[in-house]
């Protein structure tokens, strides 16, 4: 086995971590690694729980019979812990492979809440919380995030506006309508000071013209125009917030990946 903790498998568990302490594995993540990853006892992985930074651990005991995981054994901290940045995603839940994208891939980019909007237009209304949660597990333990984003129940649009607290900057992704191009809105000064944001994109069929008037009667509202073509809902998601990242997120703070040691 490779002693380069960047090739060793990363898992997300639930246990706190310390050092020289012992956990078990839930089946599936020992299935995972003994028959996937086919790693032996004394075998390295890096586990991470969202509190704790990221931990070496090896493989101590393998699972006995059906019903034991793989117990853990920590080693040692290789990361601290650290917060993403205050970045939420308000997307009106869309087709559901398309949707589970739109979860892989924020999570990717660091935002840490995703909140499902049920607009006049949304089709899809009941989203599989838990399901978009084991994604977003996935995402965070490839792209090395130390923290899970928070997927919360789906609200409508209308509750959300009379419940918005405006701490942070509201982004309307507005095909039509007044719009500043998004390289520009983000490299003005209400971006530029302000690190909490929340990105809204449509559903399939847009936001109807009453919403988007209410979206942009919030106090704070910055509404953003991605180029010319009308885009999927999953790509403007993800172009808006690689937009914000590079402009006003942490692409510019951190240009290199984790410490590969
Ligand atoms: N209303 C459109 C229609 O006529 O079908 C399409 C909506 S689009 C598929 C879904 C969402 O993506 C929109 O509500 C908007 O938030 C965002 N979007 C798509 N293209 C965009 C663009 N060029 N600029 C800003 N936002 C865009």
């Amino acid at each position: 086995m490779s002693n380069a903790p960047h090739t060793w498998p990363r898992l997300f568990v639930a246990n706190q971590l310390i050092e020289e302490d012992f956990f078990e594995l839930s089946l599936e993540q020992s299935r995972y690694l003994t028959q996937v990853m086919r790693l032996r006892e004394g075998d390295y992985v890096r586990v991470f729980n969202g509190l704790d930074g990221d931990w070496k651990a090896s493989l101590n005991q393998m699972g006995k019979g059906k019903k034991n995981g793989v117990i853990l054994r920590t080693e040692s901290r290789l990361r601290r812990q650290e917060a993403e940045p205050d970045l939420w995603l308000c997307a009106a839940p869309i087709k559901r492979n398309h949707f589970d994208f739109t979860v892989m891939k924020a999570t990717e980019l660091g935002v840490c809440v995703i909140q499902p909007i049920i607009t006049s237009r949304t089709q899809v209304r009941d989203i599989n919380i838990e399901r978009a949660r084991t994604i977003a597990i996935e995402a965070a333990e490839q792209s090395e995030r130390l923290t899970i984003p928070e997927i919360r129940e789906p609200v409508t649009l209308v509750s959300y506006i009379e419940s918005w607290t405006n701490d942070r900057l509201a982004v309307l992704c507005a095909e039509y309508g007044d719009a500043q191009p998004i390289a520009q809105a983000f490299s003005g000064p209400l971006a530029q000071t302000r690190p909490k944001a929340a990105i809204f994109t449509g559903p399939e069929g847009g936001f109807a013209p009453d919403e988007m008037e209410k979206l942009r009667s919030l106090p704070e509202i910055l509404p953003v125009r991605l180029g010319p073509r009308i885009l999927r809902a999953d790509t403007a998601a993800l172009a808006a917030l690689s937009c914000w990242q590079a402009l006003c997120g942490d692409w510019p703070e951190k240009n290199d990946a984790p410490e590969r040691v």
